[in-house]
């Protein structure tokens, strides 16, 4: 069992009024809250070692450059790569999908097909659109049900040798839904498709292990795992990593410049040009020591008892309906009333100090598919007690009833 008080004085931010209020904050899908632990590590690296990785012979340099290829060694073993270089830093996950769409304009021909799942964050939708618009192959998309679950059935019948790729989130963002990506994995390398999931929204609930998933490319965000903003890390398998051309050129990256021809560096360095995110880098790994220490089934269990209490609590509202209501979900409620608009939920509950997102959450195509503008969404962190679902009950009621 969590000690949650205990975890809630590790995070700072949790003792902030907001609107004279005490904070309630359940916009953890969008960003998870830092703890003093991570905060730390930030300050350690700005007072102590700032310096650029990889290429000094300074002491300083050295330091840095351990840490942040520790750090590496740190994320590899978390998410059980097989090859440290198999983890690429990027500035987030965004990064990470852009990188490998742009890899594959050189993979892909004319009528090619090319599947996304329709409960994608925009981030998974548009870099792919954006290829099939240069490569001529075609986006098909895999529906979902009611319930906010992939058809699974659909999704087999649009396998087929022209498939050469399928990207799929492993939860999604605006639903809570965990999607089956190992069925959706194996399927697709069935048909030889390569296959990249988006595991924004699951690496803060679950520790995916890519060798056991047999995964071709995983992509994640520090920021919702404890660690800090714009930085992340694509997985890639080595082969696939080799098979991609470079995303971007610059100083890092290669091997040997000349105004003939450059030569690129090995991996992971092929695809980190630039000076990288290296206190962001250095803090993920802290990040994930700081939730390892906690336990990965620890935190999905406690998050699924939240997930489950305020789940009831809310329906206990009259003309309350959840949108995502998947056997398989995690602590994401996305929720309207009838009759109001989700903006106007979210300033009420903003006015008594708590957080949450409304709108489409960057998934329109979900929106689109329940025929709404949006929802409010509540997203609960291991941090967040009962007692803050029955301050957001409370705050919804009293909504409801302004509105109404
Ligand atoms: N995919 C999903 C499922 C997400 O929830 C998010 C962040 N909301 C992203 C991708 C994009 O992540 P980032 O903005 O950190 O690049």
């Amino acid at each position: 069992m969590l000690d949650v008080q205990k975890i809630r004085k590790d995070f700072p931010i949790l003792n902030r009024e907001v609107n004279s209020k005490p904070l309630v904050y359940l916009d953890n899908a969008a960003t998870s809250q830092t703890p003093q632990q991570v905060i730390d590590v930030i300050v350690d690296y700005y007072q102590n070692y700032n310096a650029n990785i990889h290429r000094g012979v300074h002491f300083l340099s050295q330091e840095a450059t351990d840490k942040y290829e520790q750090a590496r060694q740190k994320i590899q073993k978390h998410f059980n790569a097989e090859k440290s270089h198999e983890i690429i830093f990027t500035s987030g996950t965004t990064h990470g999908i852009n990188l490998v769409a742009n890899g594959f304009s050189s993979l892909l021909q004319k009528d090619d097909e090319i599947l996304v799942s329709a409960m994608e964050h925009h981030s998974n939708i548009v870099p792919w659109q954006m290829l099939a618009e240069r490569t001529g192959a075609v986006l098909k998309v895999i529906p979902m049900n009611e319930e906010g679950e992939l058809i699974m059935d659909v999704f087999h019948d649009l396998l087929g040798a022209k498939t050469k790729l399928v990207f799929c989130n492993h939860i999604s963002n605006a639903l809570g839904t965990i999607n089956p990506i190992k069925e959706i994995i194996d399927s697709a390398h069935n048909v030889g498709a390569a296959v990249l999931i988006d595991g924004a929204q699951a690496a803060p609930h679950i520790q995916a292990d890519v060798q056991a998933l047999d995964v071709d490319f995983y992509t994640v965000s520090a920021h919702k795992m404890c660690g800090p903003t714009g930085v992340g890390v694509l997985y890639g398998k080595e082969e696939w990593l080799n098979k991609l051309p470079p995303y971007q050129g610059g100083g890092e990256m290669i091997a040997e410049v000349t105004f003939e021809k450059t030569t690129y560096a090995d991996l992971p360095h092929k695809f980190e040009a630039g000076t990288p995110n290296i206190c962001g880098g250095i803090a993920f790994g802290a990040a994930l020591d700081y939730m390892n220490s906690i336990g990965f089934q620890k935190i999905a269990a406690y998050e699924h008892e939240l997930l489950k209490y305020a789940t009831e609590q809310l329906l206990s509202i009259e003309g309350l309906r959840i949108y995502g209501t998947a056997q398989e979900k995690t602590s994401v409620i996305s929720f309207n009333i009838e009759g109001v608009h989700p903006y106007d939920i979210g300033t009420i509950l903003d006015k008594l100090g708590i957080a949450v997102r409304t709108g489409h959450h960057c998934a329109q195509p979900i929106m689109d598919f329940y025929k709404i503008p949006g929802t409010v969404r509540a997203s609960f962190c291991f941090y967040n007690t009962k007692e803050e679902v029955d301050v957001l009950v409370e705050g919804v009621k009293r909504a409801r009833n302004m509105l109404l």
